[in-house]
């Protein structure tokens, strides 16, 4: 008797998987927020300019070219909380809902708005077009920026129908092979954190393929620094630094001091590293100085996304 009920009270204590995904859920949101933040002051700066100006860059304390307030977050946050809203709106990926929740970002006038996500949002508002043309041209990041609430919102559906998702989305402002391929791999990289993978997984699993496609975005050869907002040169910044590094701050740290889209690096890698390190490694004074509405939002969306995939997937994330 006493054996058993000391094995049922350990049962009760163990976080069950979905706990732990919706922990780590929770962490590559939060993680977004802060790589925006601590990015946005040195967005556009290259790597000697920051070390002039900041010697190391390692505080969210706003500024930047944007003049933000400590702890202010960008577009690369405020959009994904926009497509977040529509998801749960519409308990699913529904291209309308998110051409809407977009729209009524950018009419909130957003402290900063990438060209092809402007020009799509117009297209949309003025036609209704739910996917831009295929082009050559339109392989910024700024899909991929955004596209966390689509990693927790699909979380145990099969990978077709996660890359799908992934390009509803992005085509709203960006139809490219290059920018679809590294979002659907940062989108497939998080669910994969979000379930247990450590880094080596990530690598073998979704970041070898992607290169063996499109080996544009070897991380290997030449250090990115200055990274543009193409997404060949961002993502490339993103994996060097996930690989350089072996926590949460140390990634953060590395790659917006390399300058340039340093917003959005620090972003994307804030969501891979937040999933991938989990909830401990996000550091005190960073969440401490986040703006509190942002990290309410996050935390609050997070939470809700990670429910409706397990109601979409009856509880097997
Ligand atoms: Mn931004
Ligand atoms: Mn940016």
């Amino acid at each position: 008797m006493m054996q058993r009920s000391m094995s049922d009270s350990h049962a009760v204590m163990e976080p069950s998987a979905a706990d732990v995904a919706a922990a780590r859920a929770e962490a590559a949101y939060l993680g977004l927020a802060l790589g925006d933040a601590l990015g946005a002051t040195v967005e556009f700066m290259t790597p000697r300019e920051i070390q002039a100006q900041h010697g190391c860059h390692r505080t969210i304390r706003g500024g930047g070219w944007l003049k933000l307030k400590p702890g202010a977050v960008t577009d690369d946050t405020t959009m994904a909380l926009a497509l977040g809203d529509a998801i749960l709106a519409a308990n699913g990926i529904d291209a309308r809902a998110i051409g809407e929740s977009f729209d009524a970002w950018m009419r909130a006038k957003p402290v900063d708005i990438g060209n092809t996500v402007r020009r799509g949002i117009i297209e949309f508002r003025r036609t209704g077009r739910l996917a831009a043309p295929p082009s050559e041209h339109d392989a910024g990041n700024g899909a991929c920026m955004r596209v966390l609430p689509v990693a927790l919102a699909t979380l145990g559906q099969p990978e077709n129908a996660v890359r799908t998702a992934c390009r509803v989305q992005a085509h709203l402002t960006h139809n490219n092979p290059l920018s679809d391929a590294g979002t659907e791999t940062i989108v497939l990289m998080v669910q994969d954190a979000l379930h247990g993978a450590d880094r080596d997984v990530l690598i073998r699993h979704r970041l070898q393929p992607l290169v063996a496609a499109f080996p544009l975005f070897d991380p290997a050869g030449k250090r990115e620094e200055n990274p543009s907002g193409f997404i060949k040169d961002t993502l490339r910044a993103v994996f060097q630094a996930l690989l350089d590094t072996d926590s949460f701050e140390t990634c953060l740290i590395n790659v917006v001091n390399r300058g340039g889209d340093a917003d959005t690096t620090g972003a994307i890698a804030g969501m891979l590293a937040g999933a991938l390190y989990g909830p401990s490694s996000l550091p005190e004074p960073w969440l401490a100085a986040l703006d509190p509405d942002a990290r309410r939002a996050c935390a609050v969306q997070s939470r809700a996304l990670l429910a409706q995939a397990c109601s979409n997937t009856t509880g097997k994330l």
